[in-house]
Parts: C-alpha cells; structure tokens; sequence
C-alpha cells in the first residue's frame, strides 16, 4: 500500500519526535511544516517546508495539491491561531486532524502563582506591582505586550533563542538560549539576576524554571492557555502515534491513546 501523506505543522519537540519516530515507517510520508520564525530551526527527518500558507484557504489547497490525507497540527500551546486554521482547512477538504497539545503546568505546594489569562493580564499585573527585577520568559515577539509596564527602579531579563526586536521600557539584560534548560540552571538564572517575579507562559513540559522559582520563594505570573477547537487531541507523542497507527490499522502497544474532547 502507498505511504500515507502527513502534513505535520510543527515549531516544537513534540512535532520533531513525531517526525522522528515515523521516518523510516514505510506507511508514512511525512512533511513538516515549520512558519519560520526560527532562522536556524532545528530540521527534522522527512520532507520540510518553511512559511505561512496565507491561512484556512491556503492550508486547505495545500492539503489538496499535495495529496495529504492526515493533518496533525503539533503547534505550541500558545500559537494561537495556527490551531484554527488546520481546523478549518482539514474540514474543507475532509482530512483528518489530530491536535497534539501537552498538559500545562499544575501549581503545587511551595509555588507562589498568580494565573492571568492573557499577555495583557500579565502586564498588567507586572505594571500594578511592587517588582524591581521581572523575569520575562513569554517569546521575544510577545514583550511589546509589557511596553507600559515600566516603572523607575524596575529593570528586566528576557530570554529568548533569538535577539527581541522590542524590549521593555528600563534596563534589560537579554539572555539568549534554546530550551530545556534543567532547574540548576534556571536556579542560577533567577538567582543571579536577583529575580523576584518569573513571568511565563503554561507552556507545559520540562518545568525547570517553575521548581528554581519555587525553590527561591520568587512570585510567578503563569500566562493561560488560548483556547483551541474541539476535535481529537493527543497529550504527548504516544497519543499522537497511536492515533495515527489507529488510522492504518495497526496497533501501536498498550498506553498510548489519544484522547477525544
Ligand atoms: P500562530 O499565531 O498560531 O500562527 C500565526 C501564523 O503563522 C499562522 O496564521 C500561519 O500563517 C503561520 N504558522 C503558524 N504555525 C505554522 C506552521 N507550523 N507552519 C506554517 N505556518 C505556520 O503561531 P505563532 O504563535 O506565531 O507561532 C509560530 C510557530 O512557532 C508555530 O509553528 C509554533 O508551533 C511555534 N512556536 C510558537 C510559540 C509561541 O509561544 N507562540 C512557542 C514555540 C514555538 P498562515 O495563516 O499564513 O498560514
């Protein structure tokens, strides 16, 4: 039987395992789609391609010139849009769609959370409080959102994988890398800054910065997720292959669902 065609949109760990985990798997096809945002993403097995699609219309005829017949939007939990589009383009053209989204965080004993639903929110918090040093770990294209929130003898540190275009109003120290960092390192991020509140969006996954800030005692404002449509949804790269192994009638071993809301 022909491979199936996969149209993966990525831009996160869980899209690249899932790219890794069928290359080779003579029933799949796999083509990754990143919106290059990245300049040097890490590349995944199987075919990629770089860009936006010039939304639900354009995904729907790329889905249909490139012969798709599954779609599996693996976007980060807070690329709030992209969820939408693959919604509507899988159902204009009848393709399957998975969303594979990870859990968010739980707050836990120790922690010292105020959650907020939105960017907005959160600077809006950070504008109305009593912080000198504000960690921003939200994505350098999202700190226009704290433009206001500047107040004398506040100063910040944003981290990013690449430069910010915009920064916060005051001193700003940008620290560059690529996650996950492990706890210890978060630890000494926050502590060396002299850190008193962790801004962070409920990205889920490794939770280093979260336990660093629980273990100094620092408040942390947790950004919500945006919502998402309803359809199948997978919680971890299990999930996800087993609901695609679900679709070419193979069973991919015991624990591995994907759970439908
Ligand atoms: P978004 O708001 O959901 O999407 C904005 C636009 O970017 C979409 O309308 C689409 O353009 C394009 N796009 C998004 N994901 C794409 C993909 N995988 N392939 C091709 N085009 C895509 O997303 P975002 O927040 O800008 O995030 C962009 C990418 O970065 C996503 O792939 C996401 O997984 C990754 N990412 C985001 C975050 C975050 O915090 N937002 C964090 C880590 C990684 P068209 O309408 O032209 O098709």
């Amino acid at each position: 039987m022909a491979a199936r065609r996969l149209l993966l949109l990525g831009g996160t760990a869980e899209a690249s395992a899932i790219a890794r985990a069928l290359a080779g798997d003579p029933a799949w096809a796999v083509t990754t789609s990143l919106a290059g945002r990245t300049s040097s993403p890490r590349r995944p097995p199987g075919e990629l391609r770089v860009g936006g699609f010039g939304g639900p219309a354009g995904l729907a005829a790329a889905l249909g010139a490139g012969g798709y017949d599954v779609l599996v939007d693996a976007t980060h939990p807070f690329a709030a849009r992209m969820r939408w589009h693959a919604a509507e383009a899988a159902a204009a053209v009848g393709v399957p769609r998975l969303r594979v989204e990870r859990p968010g965080w739980a707050e836990g004993p120790g922690d010292r959370w105020r959650r907020v639903p939105d960017l907005a929110a959160a600077a809006g918090a950070v504008a109305a409080g009593p912080w000198a040093k504000v960690a921003l770990t939200v994505g350098r294209t999202e700190l226009a959102a704290f433009a206001a929130a500047g107040r004398p003898g506040r100063s910040w540190v944003v981290r990013s994988i690449e430069p910010p275009a915009e920064v916060p109003p005051g001193p700003v120290e940008v620290v560059l890398g690529r996650g996950p960092f492990d706890r210890a390192a978060e630890r000494a991020l926050l502590a060396d800054h002299a850190v008193d509140l962790l801004v962070t969006k409920d990205s889920g996954g490794p939770d280093g910065k979260l336990a660093a800030a629980r273990a100094l005692g620092l408040d942390v404002l947790v950004v919500d997720r945006p919502p998402s449509p309803p359809g199948p949804l997978a919680r971890d790269v299990a999930g996800a292959l087993a609901w695609l192994a679900g679709l070419v009638g193979r069973s991919s071993g015991p624990g591995a669902q994907a759970a439908a809301r």
